[in-house]
């Protein structure tokens, strides 16, 4: 039976890479029937609001959704569309494999890592009090009569809530992707040593997450350390747990370890639904020139439908991309020797070029 999914084709170069990931979604023989709806931009260009209630009821309605890059649009008062997504689904898991294709141009060719970021919590949480304002003054005020903490004049201040709840569920999140993707082992990622109530809470929890799951090995690492042997020994890694803030530090870390931004697809997961997307923008500069590397977007694809249970569609897909980035020849111009090798070709060959592989 043909599922439903959301198609948001995105602002910028959204729609270019879209167009590519769904011609080889359909390609690959998953059965999806695509929802195309708006957002961003293009639906203030529409005269609508940047997140229509139509949009939003059809990813409620589907449960999923692929997405191209939305702008945020400057001086609206909306903050951004992502953010609001992420509200309103509750998208509490950032999952963000990184593995570097043969082919690709990196120093960190045994990378194959896939990070799990917890993505509602930590200092992202938005609970911020500004330099010179009433709350900050009696927050500050607080700290110094009641907990013996002053702190410096001037200061503005930025609160890092982390729960069990919001642990248990991204550390078990982790460990049910291991299980599924035949991955063997879990770290933790964390600064415990120093911020030994949240950081310390995060890692008492993931340890008792982990002990409901001997099958795979569990191990922590403090933040920077990490950082440090993932530079030098990455083959040493799998799964990788972390807090928001590491999580997205970290996740453009991998996407600069596996060749860079047109390569780094991402899902995310919550309670009321799972929207899959590239890590990249919209890189306006490059709207309508048939130019950027659609991979992000279709190894997004990919992770989509394995989450469908479309796994040989799935399958066929990553081999098909694999192939044309070995290859190298019909690629875009980012995995090429160099930015103005006129070999490079468009968005559209390089589609074109997958499902060449896949049929083969
Ligand atoms: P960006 O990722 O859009 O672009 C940065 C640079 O990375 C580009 O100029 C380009 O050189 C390169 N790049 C990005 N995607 C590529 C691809 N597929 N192939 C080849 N090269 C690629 O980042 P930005 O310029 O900081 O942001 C532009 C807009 O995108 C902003 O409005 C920002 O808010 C938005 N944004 C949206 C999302 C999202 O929707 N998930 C994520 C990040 C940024």
């Amino acid at each position: 039976m043909k599922k439903t999914v959301t198609l948001i084709p995105g602002d910028g170069i959204g729609p270019a890479v879209s167009e590519a990931a769904v011609r080889i979604i359909d390609a690959a023989g998953a059965e999806i029937e695509w929802d195309r709806q708006i957002a961003g931009v293009t639906a203030m260009e529409a005269a609508l609001p940047p997140l229509p209630d139509e949009t939003l009821e059809s990813i409620r309605r589907n449960g999923v959704a692929l997405k191209g890059p939305l702008t945020t649009p400057v001086g609206t008062g909306f903050r951004s569309i992502n953010v609001a997504l992420r509200k309103e689904f509750d998208l509490y898991a950032c999952i963000r494999p990184c593995k570097a294709y043969d082919g690709v141009r990196t120093r960190f060719p045994e990378t194959d890592i896939v990070i799990v970021r917890e993505n509602t919590e930590d200092l992202y949480a938005g609970i911020e009090f500004e330099k010179g304002s009433d709350e900050v003054e009696r927050l500050r005020k607080f700290l110094a009569d009641e907990l013996g903490s002053p702190t410096r004049d001037e200061s503005g201040i930025s609160i890092k809530p982390i729960s069990v709840f919001g642990s248990d569920r991204i550390v078990e999140a982790a460990f049910k992707y291991a299980e599924e993707n035949g991955r063997k082992k879990v770290t933790a990622a964390h600064k415990a040593n120093i911020m030994k109530f949240s950081d310390g809470l995060f890692l008492e929890v993931a340890r008792q997450v982990a002990e409901r799951h001997p099958d795979i090995e569990f191990e922590d690492r403090i933040i920077d350390n990490l950082c440090n042997q993932l530079v030098s020994r990455p083959e040493e890694y799998d799964v990788i747990v972390l807090p928001n803030l590491y999580g997205d530090i970290v996740s453009d870390l991998g996407a600069g370890m596996i060749g860079g931004l047109g390569l780094a697809p991402g899902a995310n997961i919550g309670t009321e639904g799972a929207i899959f997307e590239a890590t990249h923008g919209s890189a306006p500069k490059y709207k309508g020139q048939d130019k950027v590397n659609p991979t992000a977007l279709m190894l997004s694809g990919v992770l989509m439908l394995k989450h469908l249970g479309e796994d040989e569609a799935a399958d066929r897909m990553e081999h098909g991309i694999a192939e044309v980035i070995r290859k190298g020849d019909r690629v875009t111009y980012d995995l090429k020797p160099s930015r103005d090798d006129p070999s490079a070709v468009g968005t559209s060959e390089f589609a074109e070029a997958v499902i060449e592989e896949m049929n083969d």
